[in-house]
């Protein structure tokens, strides 16, 4: 039997799953819990703890038809000075609500677009974070830019407010490409924001590009490879394109019948990496590379590395805090999600209150089925004696789950006394649906590859 074959047997070319960024995932949050929960939460921070901030700008000028992003088009800035007015007030809430001596670990600011703020807005929102949480040493501060939403404002800007780390969506450059996926980007515009976000002190440029697009072919992605790779990325990303038009409805517009098969996705997303690798760049999870000396490729070789709602992380502060409609915060006790839409986000927020609108308490097994899951999308692999001590469970009970998914897999894990081992890293999202508790038959997730 050839690889395709066995893979194709465990479902990877047909199946669907979650790309577990947290365990459970979003859609099993439930609404027992609430502001009061996240405020006894923040309460419960320990004292000089360090505690890692996302803050999301829900707004974009563009709505790319690919995109499965929860975010708003606007054309003017009227929407954008509310909605800052909000983040600042309920920044003020939560470190009202937190220890004086917290450490910010990370600061992250996603989307949307972030870079749709002027930069009057961006100085300002950098300002009232930094009154509360002050970027120190070993501090990281990113920000996601949209290459074509960009100027020389906005980059001083976010140089002065002291970025540390840029990430830039490429997608693909081919421009076939690029019209069927709605959503127009040169190389020069591309390569413009990357020197000039580098020029201003952004020490680390992570890329994003997408492999299973409309049209994509391996001369196609060879080729937007190569033109990535010219503006010498730290860190990059290579995600599936994830076609849910019942979840996200401009995806419509995406022409489905010219949408590369499982096999070719599985042949697309090998090429591409083998073209990382023979750059330099060592894999890191199922969707990362770097180069030497990178923070998250150190994490992956030491066995650090992390999940988190951004995807992989080397970041090991026990608290992340979401700031912005549809934020998630995870906190050792469980997850607690803001309010989707900027309106009930923003009347949360103006009458004073959190804007928590539902979350999940995490009991003892979904804290085990967490850890297993993160190991294997971390390691593709999982010591049970490790688990069972962090966890609280006995061997006998870590060692039941892990021989019963082996018998699942028997192709491609291993299994020694203490070690269970996924040896196609391809399947991991597959083997953690299995280990999820919560996840009924469902075809409503993106492909597995
Ligand atoms: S890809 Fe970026 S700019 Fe395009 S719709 Fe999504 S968030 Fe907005």
């Amino acid at each position: 039997m050839t690889q395709h074959d066995t893979l194709r047997r465990y479902g990877l070319f047909s199946s669907r799953a979650p790309r577990y960024t947290s365990y459970p995932t979003a859609p099993h949050f439930n609404k027992n819990v609430g502001a009061e929960t996240m405020a006894n939460w923040l309460e419960q921070v320990p004292e000089r703890a360090k505690v890692s901030l996302y803050i999301h700008i829900p707004f974009c000028r563009r709505l790319c038809w690919f995109c499965a992003c929860r975010t708003q088009g606007t054309q003017t800035d009227a929407p954008l000075r509310g909605y800052l007015d909000m983040l600042k007030a309920e920044l003020a809430m939560v470190a009202n609500s937190l220890p004086a001596n917290v450490q910010l670990s990370r600061l992250h600011w996603g989307g949307g677009t972030p870079t749709i703020l002027p930069p009057a807005m961006i100085t300002e929102l950098a300002e009232e974070i930094d009154h509360h949480f002050p970027l120190s040493t070993g501090s990281e501060f990113s920000v996601e830019v949209d290459p074509t939403m960009v100027d020389p404002g906005k980059v001083k800007a976010l140089g002065a407010a002291g970025l540390t780390r840029v990430s830039l969506g490429v997608q693909d450059f081919d421009p076939k490409v690029q019209t069927a996926i709605g959503r127009i980007q040169s190389f020069d515009e591309t390569k413009w924001a990357a020197d000039a976000l580098r020029d201003v002190g952004a020490q680390n440029l992570n890329l994003d590009i997408l492999y299973g697009l409309p049209f994509q072919t391996a001369t196609s992605l060879t080729d937007t490879v190569a033109k990535t790779l010219e503006l010498s990325p730290d860190r990059l990303a290579l995600y599936g394109y994830a076609h849910v038009p019942w979840a996200a409805k401009r995806q419509v517009l995406i022409p489905e019948a010219e949408l590369p098969d499982g096999p070719m996705r599985y042949a697309l997303f090998h090429l591409a990496s083998q073209l990382f690798g023979s750059f330099g760049y060592d894999a890191i999870g199922i969707d990362h590379f770097a180069r030497a000396g990178d923070g998250l490729l150190n994490a992956s070789l030491n066995g650090t590395l992390r999940r988190n709602f951004q995807g992989y992380t080397d970041d090991q502060a026990e608290v992340l805090i979401g700031i912005g409609a549809s934020s998630i915060s995870r906190f050792p006790q469980g997850y607690a999600q803001n309010a989707p839409g900027t309106g009930e986000y923003a009347t949360a927020i103006s009458s004073g209150k959190l804007a928590t609108s539902k979350g999940h308490i995490l009991s003892d097994d979904d804290r085990l089925r967490a850890k297993l899951i993160e190991d294997l999308m971390c390691r593709f692999a999982v010591d049970a004696s490790t688990v069972a001590e962090t966890t609280g469970t006995k061997s006998a009970e870590v060692n039941a789950i892990l021989a019963d998914l082996h018998s699942r897999y028997k192709d491609v894990t291993t299994m020694t006394t203490d070690t269970f081992t996924l040896t196609e890293p391809a399947l991991s999202r597959l083997l953690a649906m299995d280990l999820d508790a919560y996840q009924a038959e469902t075809n409503r997730h993106s492909l597995a590859i």
